[in-house]
C-alpha cells in the first residue's frame, strides 16, 4: 500500500524529551493525591505493561476473572479463524448480568445507578434495583412480542434512562441492539434499520433539545414508510407531544411494561454471541456496521475504565457523549454499570440555556470524572473561562477527552479552567471498532498536552510504514494493532469479506486503524488525522491535525479544518477553513496574512497555503467530528458521497 507517513511534527524532535519538557513546564507530572490510591499505581503500571507484552493471554484472563461467567472458557483467544478472533472461547456469560444482576445481590442494590437530568433541569434517579427490574420487564416485553435470540432491535432514543433500559433488556433477552443516534434524519434511520433488518424499533414521542421540542416520532413515521422488516414500534412517552398511534405497529412502552413481570432469567449467552451492531460515525465514508459481542467487550471496557479513568465505586461519572455513539455504549451505559458506579445522563444541549450548563451540572451533582470531546471543549473555550470559574467544580478529580486529536491549547484550557490544575486529562484514542480505549494514559503517567500517551497495557498498538515495519521516532506512519484485544469488533454486519478487506488486508497480519500518528522519542503517540486526509506538499507529508492545531493556536481562531487541493507544481497545497472566536472583528485580509505567517512560524515553510476561508460553522458529523471529505468534495466540485452522518 501507499506510504502516508508524515514528516513535519509538533513536539517530535529528539531533543524534546520528557525531561527537557518538564524543565520548561510543558508536561504534567502525576498528581500525588491521585496516585496514592489509584487503581493502578505507578509501580504496577510498569509491571502491567510487561505482563501485557509477554503474556497477553494471562494478562486478559486475569481481567476476565473480575467478572461473572456462567461457564468458564477453554481458551482465552481462539486464533484458528483469524482475523475472526474469538475471545474467551467456549464460555457463557451475559454483559447485562454483569452490569445489573450481580450488583443487586450486594450492597449496591439500593445505590444510584443513573442520575438523569432533563434539559429543563428536572432530575431523576434510578437505583441498581430499579434499573434491574425495568430491564427485566423490557426483556419480557421483547419476549412477549416474539423477539428471539439474535433478532435485531433498533433503538432510536435520546439520552434518557429508557435507552439504557432498552439496551440492557435486549442484552438480557439475547437480542442484538442497534442504536441509531436520535439526531439522525429519517433517511439515516431507515438505512441503518434496513441494513440491520431490525424486527422492532424503540423510540420516543418527543424530547427537548436546545429549548425546542424535537418530535422524534414524526421522523420515525417518515422512516417507517420504507422499513419492511419492522413489525413493532415501541414508543416511550416523554414529552406528551400529540402523536399518531393509529398504525397497528405502534405500541406504548408504558402499557407494555405495565403488563410484565419484573423477574426475568437473564439468558446465558456464548461469549462470542453478538451484543450490538453500531454504525461508525461516517467521517471518512459510508458508515460501517460494526459488531460487538458479550464476553471480550465487557472485559475490555471494564479494565480500561478502571485503569484509565481510575473509576471507583464511589464516583459520579459523567460521560457527556450520547449513547448513540460507541463512547456512550462503552462508557455511559455498560462500563460504569459493570463497575458499579453512578453514571450521569443529560438529555439536552451543552449550551442550553447558557454556556455554563455543563459546569452547573457538575456542581449540582458533585461529579468526579468528566469525559467529553475536543469539539465541545473548543466550543466552550469560545465562550471564555468566566463560565467555569462561576461554578464550584472542586469535586472533579479527572478529565477525559475523545473523538479527535486534541490541540494542546484546548488541552491546557481544559486542564486549567475546568480541572483547576488538579485533574489529569486522559486523552483516549479508540474507535467504534476497538470498543475500548486503546491508546491512553492512566493518572499515574506523565502527560504531554496533545498526546494520547501510549497503548493501554495489554494492547499492542504501533506506528508502522506501508510494509508493516516500525517507523523511527518523529516519523509518521499507519496506526496498527498487532495483537487481538478483547473488546475488538467481531466482524462487519453481513459483510465478513469487507471486515477482512478494510482492516486486515492492507498490512498483512495487522489491524489497520486508518489513522496516522507518530511516536516521539519517549514513545508518546501523536495522532495526526486520517490516512485519507494526509497532505502531500512538494513531496512532504503533513497530517491535517498538525496544520489545524497550528492554526487554532492563533488567539483569534476557534476551530480549523485543513484539506489538500491539487497544485500543478507542488502536487498538493493546503486550503484552510477557519471559524473565529466570539467577538473577533479583524480585517479579513489582514487576518489571512497573519494566519499564514503564524502557520509558517509554527510548522516551517513546508506547509504551502493556497487559501484561508472564514466560515461560521464547519461541516461536522453528528458526533462532532470535522468532515474534511465534504469540504474537499465541495472545493473540488466532486460528488459529496454519503451525507447521512452530516450535522446540518
Ligand atoms: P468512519 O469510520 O465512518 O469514518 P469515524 O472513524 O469518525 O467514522 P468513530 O469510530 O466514531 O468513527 O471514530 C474513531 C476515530 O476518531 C478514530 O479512528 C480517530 O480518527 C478519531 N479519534 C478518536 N479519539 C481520538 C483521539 N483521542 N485522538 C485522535 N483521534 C481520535
Ligand atoms: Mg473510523
Amino acid at each position: 500500500m501507499e506510504d502516508r507517513g508524515v514528516e513535519a511534527g509538533r513536539m517530535q524532535s529528539e531533543k524534546e524529551t520528557t525531561e527537557a519538557l518538564l524543565e520548561e513546564g510543558r508536561v504534567f507530572r502525576p498528581l500525588p493525591q491521585i496516585v496514592v490510591d489509584a487503581n493502578l499505581n505507578p509501580n504496577d503500571y510498569e509491571d502491567a505493561v510487561k505482563r501485557g507484552r509477554y503474556d497477553l493471554e494471562a494478562f486478559w484472563e486475569e481481567a476476565a476473572h473480575e467478572l461473572d461467567w456462567f461457564k468458564k472458557w477453554n481458551q482465552v483467544v481462539d486464533r484458528s479463524d483469524a482475523p475472526f478472533f474469538k475471545w474467551f472461547a467456549g464460555s457463557k456469560t451475559n454483559i447485562a448480568y454483569n452490569a445489573l444482576d450481580r450488583h443487586v445481590k450486594t450492597h449496591r442494590k439500593n445505590k444510584v445507578a443513573i442520575i438523569f437530568e432533563s434539559e429543563g433541569g428536572a432530575r431523576e434517579r434510578m437505583t441498581y434495583y430499579d434499573l434491574y427490574r425495568a430491564a427485566n420487564k423490557f426483556a419480557n416485553v421483547l419476549t412477549s412480542l416474539g423477539i428471539k435470540k439474535g433478532d435485531r432491535v433498533a433503538i432510536y432514543l435520546p439520552n434518557i434512562p429508557e435507552i439504557a433500559i432498552a439496551m440492557l433488556g435486549c442484552a438480557k433477552a439475547g437480542a442484538v441492539h442497534s442504536v441509531v443516534y436520535a439526531g439522525f434524519s429519517a433517511l439515516a434511520l431507515r438505512e441503518r434499520t434496513n441494513h440491520a433488518e431490525a424486527r422492532l424499533l424503540v423510540t420516543v414521542d418527543g424530547f427537548y433539545r436546545n429549548g425546542k421540542l424535537i418530535r422524534l416520532k414524526d421522523v420515525v413515521d417518515d422512516a417507517m414508510t420504507a422499513c419492511p422488516t419492522v413489525e413493532t414500534v415501541v414508543v416511550v412517552r416523554r414529552s406528551g407531544a400529540k402523536i399518531d398511534m393509529s398504525d397497528g405497529r405502534y405500541l406504548w412502552f408504558h402499557d407494555l411494561m405495565d403488563g410484565e413481570q419484573s423477574e426475568f432469567e437473564t439468558r446465558e449467552m456464548d461469549a462470542n454471541d453478538p451484543l450490538f451492531i453500531l454504525y461508525t460515525s461516517g467521517t471518512t465514508g459510508a458508515p460501517k456496521g460494526v459488531v460487538h459481542v458479550h464476553g471480550g467487550y465487557m472485559v475490555g471496557i471494564n479494565r480500561t475504565l478502571k485503569w484509565v479513568f481510575d473509576i471507583k465505586e464511589t464516583d459520579i461519572f459523567w460521560c457527556a457523549a450520547d449513547p448513540g455513539w460507541v463512547t456512550g455504549h462503552s462508557y455511559i451505559v455498560y462500563g460504569p454499570l459493570i463497575a458499579g458506579t453512578t453514571t450521569v445522563m443529560y438529555e439536552g444541549h451543552p449550551l442550553f440555556p447558557g454556556p455554563d450548563r455543563m459546569w452547573q451540572i457538575i456542581e449540582k451533582y458533585g461529579i468526579n470524572i468528566l469525559y467529553t470531546a475536543p469539539t465541545t471543549i473548543r466550543m466552550l473555550m469560545r465562550f471564555g473561562a468566566q463560565h467555569p470559574k462561576k461554578h464550584d467544580l472542586s469535586t472533579l478529580r479527572l478529565l477525559g477527552t475523545v473523538g479527535e486529536p486534541i490541540n494542546p491549547e484546548a488541552w491546557i484550557w481544559y486542564y486549567e479552567n475546568v480541572g483547576n490544575q488538579n485533574c489529569p486529562v486522559m486523552d483516549t484514542w479508540w474507535q467504534t471498532e476497538t470498543g475500548m480505549f486503546m491508546v491512553a494514559p492512566t493518572p499515574c503517567n506523565v502527560l504531554k498536552p496533545g498526546s494520547a500517551f501510549k497503548p493501554v497495557p495489554g494492547v499492542h498498538v504501533d506506528v508502522v510504514d506501508a510494509n508493516g515495519e516500525p517507523v523511527e521516532a518523529g516519523k509518521g506512519g499507519h496506526v496498527v494493532v498487532k495483537e487481538p484485544w478483547p473488546a475488538m469488533l467481531s466482524t462487519l454486519y453481513k459483510d465478513p469479506e469487507k471486515y477482512k478487506e478494510v482492516y486486515w488486508s492492507k498490512i498483512p497480519g495487522m489491524y489497520l486503524a486508518g489513522d496516522i500518528a507518530s511516536k516521539d522519542a519517549d514513545g508518546y503517540f501523536w495522532f495526526q488525522g486520517r490516512s485519507d486526509d494526509v497532505l502531500k506538499i512538494a513531496g512532504h507529508r503533513i497530517g491535517t491535525a498538525e496544520v489545524e492545531s497550528a492554526v487554532v493556536s492563533h488567539k483569534h481562531v476557534a476551530e480549523a479544518a485543513c484539506i489538500g487541493v491539487p497544485d500543478k507544481i507542488r502536487g498538493e497545497v493546503a486550503k484552510i477553513f477557519v471559524t473565529l472566536k466570539e467577538g473577533v472583528e479583524e480585517d479579513e485580509d489582514r487576518l489571512v496574512n497573519e494566519l499564514k505567517a503564524h502557520v509558517r512560524k509554527e510548522l516551517g515553510p513546508i506547509v504551502i497555503i493556497r487559501g484561508i476561508e472564514f466560515k461560521d460553522k464547519l461541516p461536522k458529523t453528528r458526533s462532532g467530528k470535522i468532515m474534511r471529505r465534504v469540504l474537499k468534495a465541495r472545493e473540488l466540485g466532486l460528488k459529496e458521497g454519503d451525507l447521512t452522518a452530516l450535522e446540518d
